[in-house]
């Protein structure tokens, strides 16, 4: 206590001394004198400031401001001449289109000059005189802003009224008239004021009120254009005409007049004109404004959806932007984007898809079953996407065809199974395995579909395939393939990438489809491309080329993105002849689904408790795959056949419908020939039992011999799974030796899936 009053003494005493011996008068004069120094201090800082901030680096960029802020984005597509046209403008919330000062007629640029800042042409970022006069009598209200000003605080966003964020804008102005001149000012100006009803810059408002290029704007219309800026809601001419037209007459025309921007003759037909709205009566579009102005509104296609969301992920990984930057590029920062897809084939699947009575009509009504479909030729080309069935939500909403991976089911099969297994030489088509379930984990396993165990026949690769049997694609998997190696095929060849080595490495996912996540259609059909091409893989896309608004930049290029050989051509072949049998093959399970007048391989899938319905087929044009189901797992019920199957006919036959005669492409070094049924073998000359199939010359069987002939079995009705014997065959050719108990223990292996 003692310690803190002597101080306080202390200090109370240095003023004492300071001020004690002299007159009270001195000392005001003293305090004043303090106050007007630190004053001039504080000018004088600012100034310095303001000086060297104005002379300083470049403070507004507006080369960079246009090219990464403030241009739309179009995607372009080709029609069936190959003609390039619009597919679509692209916006957020914003709709703005960047145009050149020269291309802005001289009376729009004038009508702002003379309302918004009429000594622009001379002053140097600030108008002082009518700063001041405002700011006298208006404090900080947003008038008396100049209109390099304005601009300012168009780009930096910074709009709240205090004396820091004002002392600022100006800085940012002088800095601005230090290092562009006025026309670029002046352009930069007009393609970023807001203008109402979503449009920023003159080139979209123009559009938005008269339907009309702005090049093609008369003195009346640029007036009422200009006096928006002041309240864009009150003086929007579609929401409050009479507003404006006060304005547009009362100050802007007349401003216009006095400034000598127009003559009076001029001034009087401005007044005289009788202004049409987009939204008046007697306003007349012309077609192309009609299809300008309705894609402003419209919701995008889902291949549009898909190019901006893969572009969004294209920047963020190849020029290591965030998402947030990567979107504002691909919406304000004026790119071409070619598409790839083929608008009648896009317009076939919006039409299927957007009509419910495509899919079944299920007995729930309070959930609605979900689809997805993925068209794409064998080459990488998406033609064609679709994510939703029914009426499309809204942009960017759910993609299901690409971004939401389900259990394929059977589907999987000949990527997991049949085509490494036939890569690996271990199956040839008619290598007989037996259809029987064996003991796994405690119990037998699997389950066909048909919910049996296996008859114990020694059935065909190709006829297990044909009719999606479990049991040997299981037996292949395990004892012959292995695990290990049957995901390596699906991951590293086929390149499917939503796959959880921690699970999916176990017989269940590999063997009948039950993954973890699952696949999507997308992933799916660029996989399935493999069988059709000669065992290529091509990553997918959807665009050809991405460059800046005048081409200079190119961003991506996928016209010369070159295929991977992922499969033998003999692997691939074989497997799209295996493949065809499915739509071909009495017993096939995709038979009601062959594309009219064109082969057709495919593939059928249905997970456990019929949660997922898949269809993957391809035709020689193009290859698809169709997911059906719910988006949370729920039983797929009172439907007949395979839906998925019935899209893909639907779809799939329309496309076709005009498309001349083709066949898939064959190697020379696979080739068709007669087996013996009951070895398994190339037919000898006393085998009775023959089936064709196509072998690769460089795993050819050897040709059967332990036949005596003459004598066919009276049930032998010619389906590999009738055939009676249960004897195991003689060769050893495919030989499958399953022993009876694995070690391996995985549990809930599920059963009965297709
Ligand atoms: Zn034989």
């Amino acid at each position: 206590m003692d310690k803190k009053r002597k101080s306080n003494n202390k200090g109370g005493s240095v003023v004492a001394s300071l001020f004690g011996n002299v007159r009270p008068k001195t000392v005001i004069i003293s305090v004043l004198a303090v106050i007007a120094l630190t004053g001039i201090i504080i000018v004088g800082y600012i100034l310095g400031y303001m000086i060297s901030y104005t002379n300083g680096d470049v403070a507004i960029d507006l080369n960079e401001y246009q090219a990464n802020q403030s241009q739309t984005s179009i995607i372009y597509a080709y029609d069936e001449n190959g003609e390039i046209f619009e597919l679509q403008r692209l916006h957020g919330d914003e709709n703005r289109i960047y145009v050149s000062l020269d291309e802005i007629p001289k009376h729009l640029q004038n009508a702002f000059i003379a309302l918004e800042d009429a000594r622009f042409p001379n002053h140097k970022g600030v108008d002082w005189i009518r700063f001041v006069a405002v700011f006298v009598k208006d404090k900080l209200s947003t008038g008396g802003s100049s209109i390099t000003q304005q601009l300012v605080k168009n780009i930096t966003g910074e709009r709240e009224a205090n004396f820091v964020r004002k002392f600022h804008e100006i800085c940012n102005a002088l800095n601005l008239e230090k290092n562009f001149d006025k026309d670029e000012i002046l352009e930069a100006y007009l393609n970023t004021l807001y203008l109402g009803s979503g449009c920023y810059g003159v080139k979209t408002a123009c559009e938005k009120y008269f339907g009309k290029d702005v090049s093609e704007i008369n003195i009346a219309e640029a007036a009422c254009i200009a006096s928006i800026t002041k309240a864009p809601y009150t003086y929007n001419p579609l929401v409050n005409p009479e507003k404006n037209r006060e304005r547009q007459v009362g100050e802007c025309l007349d401003a216009m007049l006095d400034e000598g921007y127009i003559t009076q003759a001029e001034y009087d037909e401005a007044v005289a004109y009788k202004m049409v709205f987009t939204n008046s009566p007697e306003y007349v579009a012309d077609e192309e404004e009609v299809e300008e102005e309705s894609t402003q509104n419209e919701i995008w296609s889902f291949y549009v959806d898909f190019v901006v969301d893969t572009l969004v992920d294209e920047f963020m990984t190849e020029y290591d932007m965030s998402e947030r930057q990567a979107t504002q590029k691909i919406y304000y920062g004026g790119l071409q984007i070619y598409a790839a897809l083929d608008v009648a084939a896009q317009e076939v699947l919006d039409d299927v898809y957007t009509n419910r009575r495509t899919f079944p009509d299920e007995s729930r009504k309070d959930v609605q079953s979900q689809s997805a479909m993925t068209i794409m030729d064998y080459s990488g080309r998406v033609i064609a996407i679709c994510g939703e069935a029914g009426e499309k939500s809204g942009n960017r909403c759910l993609n299901r065809a690409a971004d939401s991976p389900r259990q394929p089911g059977s589907s999987i099969k000949p990527l997991s199974t049949y085509a490494p297994a036939i890569e690996e030489k271990l199956v040839t088509w008619s290598t007989r395995i037996q259809d029987k379930a064996f003991a796994y984990n405690g119990s037998l396993w699997p389950k066909n579909y048909t919910g049996d165990k296996g008859t114990g026949a020694y059935v065909t690769v190709q006829n297990a395939l044909a009719r999606s049997l479990n049991t040997v694609p299981a037996r292949i998997v395990y004892n012959t393939l292995g695990l290990k190696k049957s995901y390596g095929y699906l991951v590293n060849s086929f390149n499917i990438s939503t796959t959880v080595e921690k699970y999916d490495v176990a017989p269940a996912p590999l063997a009948t489809g039950a993954m973890r996540y699952g696949i999507t259609t997308l992933e799916m059909a660029a996989a399935y491309a493999a069988f059709g091409n000669g065992g290529k893989y091509y990553e997918p896309y959807c665009y050809y080329k991405v460059t800046n608004s005048d081409g200079s930049i190119v961003y991506f290029d996928n016209a010369s993105a070159e295929g991977k050989q992922i499969i033998g051509e003999d692997t691939a072949d074989i497997m799209c002849e295996l493949l065809q049998s499915v739509t071909t093959d009495s017993v096939g399970t995709g038979k009601p689904y062959k594309i009219s007048g064109f082969q057709t391989m495919a593939k059928t899938g249905t997970t456990s408790d019929d949660y997922d319905r898949w269809f993957v087929g391809g035709t020689p044009y193009y290859v698809a795959a169709v997911w059906y189901g719910y988006d949370l797992n729920k039983t797929v019920s009172n439907v007949s056949g395979n839906p998925s199957g019935k899209i893909f006919k639907k779809v799939m036959d329309k496309i076709h419908e005009d498309l001349p005669d083709k066949e898939f492409p064959k190697s020379s070094i696979v080739s068709e020939k007669k087996y013996c049924r009951v070895t398994g073998l190339i037919a000898g000359s006393n085998c009775y039992s023959i089936g064709t199939g196509w072998y690769s010359l460089k795993n050819m069987p050897l040709t059967c011999t332990s036949c005596s002939g003459g004598h066919k079995p009276d049930n032998d009705t010619g389906n590999d799974n009738e055939v009676t014997t249960n004897a195991e065959p003689e060769t050893t050719v495919g030989f499958i030796d399953v022993p009876e108990v694995f070690e391996e223990i995985i549990p809930d292996i599920p059963n009965g899936t297709e």
